[in-house]
């Protein structure tokens, strides 16, 4: 098992486009298992290469439900109906803020074999697909959210107590 460090919000990197994925080889797999990883520690429900440093296209995603997947090249390819939610992000540390997003949506993808793919989703993992997407374009979510919120990490009231 191999975690690796998570970039955070002011890392330039998390600024840039990431490429294509070209090449579908034992070092993809190798980075998933990293990143799987890196995600289970961190407890998130899904991470982009970008985050751990690397500017490949290739995002990992468990909802916690039905969904537990590798993305390659993955790209929003049809969107429909809006709602409201709130979303947080290994990269913006003990903030959360209510973002806008597409209800339901396509996603076209290629699995780690190379072979082309198209995934349907809608609600939670529909809003977990569009974070990492706009990861892959250096977009963070904050950029999109009408209200941030900080997320204390410490209950207040033991605060109190101090
Ligand atoms: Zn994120």
């Amino acid at each position: 098992m191999a975690v690796r460090q998570v970039r955070v919000d002011g890392d330039p990197i998390l600024r840039k486009k990431s490429r294509r994925v070209e090449k579908f080889d034992q070092s993809l797999k190798d980075l998933v298992k990293d990143l799987f990883d890196t995600m289970y520690v961190e407890d998130g429900v899904g991470l982009a290469a970008v985050q751990v440093g690397l500017l490949r296209r290739l995002i990992v995603i468990d909802d916690r439900k039905d969904t537990l997947m590798a993305l390659v090249n993955p790209e929003l390819v049809d969107c429909e109906g809006q709602e409201e939610g709130m979303e947080g992000c290994l990269s913006v540390p003990d903030m959360a803020g209510k973002v806008d997003r597409y209800t339901s949506i396509k996603v076209a993808y290629q699995d780690l074999e190379g072979q082309e793919k198209v995934l349907e989703a809608e609600g939670f993992l529909a809003r977990v697909l569009q974070h990492e997407i706009d990861h892959t374009n250096g977009i963070l979510y904050k950029d999109k959210a009408k209200e941030m919120f900080r997320v204390d990490q410490e209950d207040p009231e033991d605060q109190e107590e101090d």
